[in-house]
C-alpha cells in the first residue's frame, strides 16, 4: 500500500514537470542575423498599442507567434519541427501571394496561416508553422516527427507581407510567448523569464534595436518592392551608371530614431540622407546617391554608410565599400 501511494506522488510530480516544460528549438534552418532575421514577436500588449517581451514595438497588434524571415522571395529556407510530436494537421496547396493590397489580404480569406502544419507535443505542448511554400509541405496528419524534421520550405503564402515562417507556441490551446516575459509585458522588460527556447537557439536569439538586412550600391532609385523580389540584386560598379546610390535597407527601427546614409567616393564625391522616424518602421529603406559626373565615376573607392542614432544612443552602423577598376 505504502508503495503503491509513493509510486502514485512520483506519477503526479513526474507529470507536472513535464506539463510545465518544452524545449524548442529553431523552426527553420538559416543563420540569424545572417540569412535570417526575427521581424516580429509576440504581442503583449492587450490594447491596440503594441509592446514585444523586450518592451519594444517589434510585433503587430495581436501577433500571437514570431515571425523569422528570409531576404526576399528567391531565398530559400527549410523549416523544420522545434520539438518532437505527432503532427496533428497540415496543409499545402495556397498560393505564395504578397500582402500589398486590401484585395490580397481579403483572396486569403480565412487561410491566413497558408501552408501550415501543426504539431502536438506532450504535456499538453503544440507548435504551429505558416506561411510555407506552396507544393513544399512534406508532411501529413498523424506522421510521428523528431525534433529538426524537415516539414516544408519557407514561403510567403496566406497572410504574409514577407517570406518567412510563423510559429505560434501553445499550451492547452493558450498561445505562449517562447521569449517568455509576463503576459501583460509589464516588469519583464529586458530581463525575459522563463524561455521556450532550447540553449542553441537562445544563443542565437539576441535582442537587437534595429537591424540591415542588405546594404550596397545600384545604378538608380530603389524600391522596396524590387527588393522584396530580388529583383535588385547585389551588383559591380560600373563606370556607366547614370547614377550611384547607396543604400540600406533596415528592420525594425523605433519612432525617433534618426537613420543617415552616405555614399562617399574619389574626386569629393558625397550624398548624404537622414530621416528621423515618427513611428515604428517594421522595415525601412534609406539611400543617398549622385548624378554621373559630366566626366563619368571617377576609378576608386566607394562607401555607402549607415548610422541610426536615438537620445544619444547609437544602434546601429554599418560600412560597405565597393571599387571601380
Ligand atoms: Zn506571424
Amino acid at each position: 500500500m505504502r508503495i503503491a501511494t509513493s509510486t502514485l506522488l512520483l506519477l503526479t510530480f513526474t507529470g507536472l514537470a513535464q506539463a510545465g516544460s518544452i524545449e524548442l528549438g529553431l523552426p527553420i534552418v538559416c543563420e540569424i542575423g545572417k540569412t535570417c532575421w526575427v521581424q516580429n514577436y509576440v504581442d503583449h500588449d492587450p490594447s491596440p498599442a503594441v509592446k514585444d517581451y523586450s518592451c519594444g514595438g517589434q510585433t503587430y497588434d495581436g501577433h500571437d507567434g514570431t515571425d523569422i524571415r528570409l531576404l526576399n522571395t528567391v531565398s530559400k529556407a527549410d523549416v523544420i519541427a522545434s520539438a518532437s510530436g505527432i503532427v496533428k494537421g497540415a496543409r499545402d496547396g495556397v498560393a505564395d501571394n504578397l500582402m500589398r493590397s486590401e484585395a490580397d489580404r481579403a483572396a486569403v480569406g480565412n487561410r491566413e496561416c497558408g501552408n501550415g502544419v501543426v504539431i502536438n507535443h506532450e504535456g499538453g505542448w503544440q507548435t504551429q508553422y505558416c506561411h510555407m511554400r506552396k507544393g513544399s509541405v512534406v508532411v501529413k496528419t498523424g506522421d510521428k516527427v523528431e525534433t529538426s524534421a524537415k516539414l516544408g520550405e519557407v514561403g510567403y503564402s496566406g497572410m504574409a507581407a514577407f517570406p518567412h515562417v510563423h510559429l505560434t507556441v501553445r499550451n492547452n490551446g493558450k498561445a505562449l510567448d517562447p521569449f517568455g516575459g509576463k503576459p501583460d509585458g509589464g516588469e519583464s522588460c529586458g530581463a525575459p523569464k522563463n524561455p521556450l527556447w532550447n540553449a542553441s537557439a537562445q544563443a542565437t536569439l539576441n535582442y537587437n534595436k534595429g537591424g540591415v538586412i542588405q546594404s550596397g550600391f545600384n545604378p538608380a532609385a530603389i524600391e522596396l518592392a524590387g527588393l522584396e523580389t530580388g529583383a535588385l540584386p547585389q551588383q559591380n560598379l560600373d563606370s556607366a551608371w547614370p547614377a550611384m546610390v547607396a543604400y540600406a535597407w533596415t528592420i525594425n527601427l523605433a519612432r525617433g530614431d534618426t537613420v543617415t546614409v552616405a555614399l562617399r567616393g574619389p574626386d569629393g564625391i558625397d550624398a548624404t540622407n537622414t530621416a528621423t522616424l515618427d513611428r515604428n518602421k517594421a522595415v525601412y529603406l534609406l539611400f543617398a546617391g549622385k548624378k554621373r559626373p559630366a566626366g563619368g565615376w571617377p576609378k576608386g573607392n566607394y562607401i555607402g554608410s549607415l548610422t541610426v542614432s536615438n537620445e544619444g544612443e547609437l544602434r546601429l552602423s554599418q560600412e560597405w565599400r565597393a571599387t571601380l577598376e
